[in-house]
């Protein structure tokens, strides 16, 4: 197996042992880690999984991931081609906003996360996940555009998104949504090549 998949397996396979937020564990059918390639110049994240996701272990397969894989094809990629994932691991009780504590349990295993897939560009995917990485974030206003973050040793592009669970059904949101998402997808190829 490929040695960054290895890696991110291994990582999974930590957070399970440490018990990594019980009480999300207890109630979820598994960890959702993520999905796509683990050298991915792209790594998109979202909030947590929801109901699908916890049933089939993989983000972003339910409405919102039909709609995340319409603007993958439109920009002409496959899930195969990016990385996607959660700041939170285990699907919430009835899909409640996770909690804070719970979203600060899983930072340091995301941030693992990155290090070993070392994307030029991170996108984020609905206003906790851009704020989780940008605290003075308004989604409205910096939608589309991209931040650079520093974490330890580490330096990441983030492009805020809105979530495409919010534009789905919002016509005007869901054009600005794939008007953006097409920019970001771009400018991580730009990034690729320099
Ligand atoms: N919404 C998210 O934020 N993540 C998923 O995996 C699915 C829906």
């Amino acid at each position: 197996m490929h040695l960054k998949q290895q890696q991110l397996d291994d990582l999974a396979a930590e957070i399970v042992e440490k018990n990594i937020s019980k009480e999300l564990a207890q109630q979820a059918t598994q960890l959702v880690m993520g999905d796509g390639n683990a050298d991915a110049n792209m790594v998109f994240i979202g909030e947590a999984p929801g109901k699908s996701e916890d049933e089939q272990g993989k983000p972003f397969v339910g409405a919102a991931g039909r709609f995340l894989n319409e603007m993958l094809e439109a920009a002409q990629l496959k899930r195969s081609d990016v990385y996607i994932t959660n700041i939170v691991k285990y699907r919430p009780p009835n899909n409640r906003d996770p909690l804070p504590e719970e979203k600060r349990v899983f930072w340091p295993y995301l941030m693992r996360q990155l290090e070993i897939i070392d994307p030029a560009v991170v996108i984020t995917l609905g206003r906790h996940s851009g704020a989780a990485f940008i605290p003075d974030l308004v989604i409205s206003r910096d939608h589309g555009r991209a931040r650079t973050v520093q974490y330890h040793s580490h330096e990441f592009m983030v492009i805020p998104l809105y979530h495409p669970a919010a534009a789905l059904y919002n016509g005007g949101m869901r054009q600005v949504l794939i008007d953006d998402f097409l920019a970001a997808c771009e400018l991580a190829r730009l990034q690729e090549r320099s």
